[in-house]
């Protein structure tokens, strides 16, 4: 089958080759792809700057399609059937965080796209507790977008805690961005998101996703706008979903007495951070990175009860072999969102 590989380490590397379809092992579902996000880990493993990856790999840990077979002892989960999938394809079910239900910080996990062959192929296998059914009511467009949301959902409500009337502050209007916006917005937060000036595009779709403020920041005022959201007082959370050092010290100024800084995005290199303002301020800042199954059941939730919209977020569906470009523009910032078809 054909599959978009990352071939070794280092800048470029990138084919579409000819690899062998995986078998389904017991305990295992086969999944066709119909249709998979390049994310900015891809962008970042494709100029070989990403700190963790196993070449040769195909890429791709976002992508929704159906199920072609089942294997041997799996339940519950039949052929035909529209699902998405977690990342995690394997897991060593045995370490303490294994054991507690943090499978996301297993040491072993065998991540799809990244350890482990991805989605920007036909089929991907992967373990049955992965694999989430979609309600009739969620496009393949959207549930390829349902990892990024379960990243949203796990770090806000279960690496930080975020509330109803919570003020929220976003640090770059990404994918991932814009999905902390949305996600925020269903959970009853009031969302002021910041960018900078190539991100207009993506500010002005922030406004219509109920962001009370979309701030450019090398223009507006970001600091006005805080003290005007939360009467001088500062946001509740911060969320650095830029991976930029000068968002993290956003964050850090806007952030309440006792507020939250979400860190979602990777700045890639270490970033200065004024510790003793974290003191002064009694600042709680959580990592957050990939999920567990309890985000991903929020997360198709919202978007069965459309109290999100993933499919706004995605600006070009391209064929398999059109992934040059596809990179490209998330490269170039242009698009938003940018999906692959495997089988067009
Ligand atoms: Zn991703
Ligand atoms: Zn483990």
């Amino acid at each position: 089958m054909r599959a978009l590989v990352k071939t070794a380490k280092g800048p470029g590397q990138m084919a579409l080759l000819d690899i062998e379809e995986p078998r389904t092992g017991p305990g295992q579902v086969k999944v066709r792809v119909a249709r998979a996000g390049i994310c900015g880990t891809d962008v970042h493993i494709a100029s070989g700057e990403f700190f963790h990856y196993v070449p040769p790999l195909a890429l791709g840990h976002e992508f929704a399609g159906v199920v072609a077979e089942v294997g041997e002892g799996v339940s519950g989960i039949a052929v035909g059937e529209r699902v998405t999938a977690e990342p995690t394809k394997r897991t060593c079910g045995e370490c303490p965080h294994c054991r507690s239900g943090h499978y996301n910080r297993c040491e072993r996990r065998e991540i799809a796209g990244v350890v482990s062959h991805g989605a920007f192929t036909d089929f991907v296998v992967t373990r049955a507790a992965s694999i989430h059914k979609l309600p009739a009511s969620v496009s393949f467009t959207a549930a390829a977008l349902s990892e990024p949301l379960a990243v949203c959902v796990h770090g806000m409500t279960e690496q930080c805690s975020l509330k109803a009337g919570d003020a929220v502050l976003v640090c770059g209007p990404g994918a991932i961005g814009l999905s902390c916006l949305q996600v925020a917005r269903a959970l009853g937060a009031r969302v002021i998101v910041a960018g900078t000036r190539k991100d207009a595009h993506r500010l002005a779709l922030a406004g219509k996703l109920g962001a009370e403020r979309a701030v450019t920041v090398e223009e507006g005022d970001l600091r006005a706008a805080v003290a005007g959201l939360t009467g001088g007082w500062g946001v509740d959370m911060a969320i650095e979903a830029a991976g930029a050092a000068p968002a993290f010290k956003t964050c850090l100024e806007s952030v309440r007495k006792g507020g939250q800084i979400l860190q979602v995005g990777i700045p890639g290199r270490p970033v200065e951070v004024d510790m003793s303002q974290v003191t002064w301020k009694e600042v709680r800042i959580a990592g957050t990175f990939g999920q567990k199954d309890t985000a991903w059941r929020t997360a198709i939730r919202l978007m069965e009860e459309k109290r999100v919209d993933m499919e706004v977020l995605v600006s070009d569906i391209l064929p398999l072999g059109e992934w040059e470009r596809g990179f490209r523009l998330m490269e170039q910032g242009g698009g938003l969102k940018v999906l692959l078809e495997p089988g067009r």
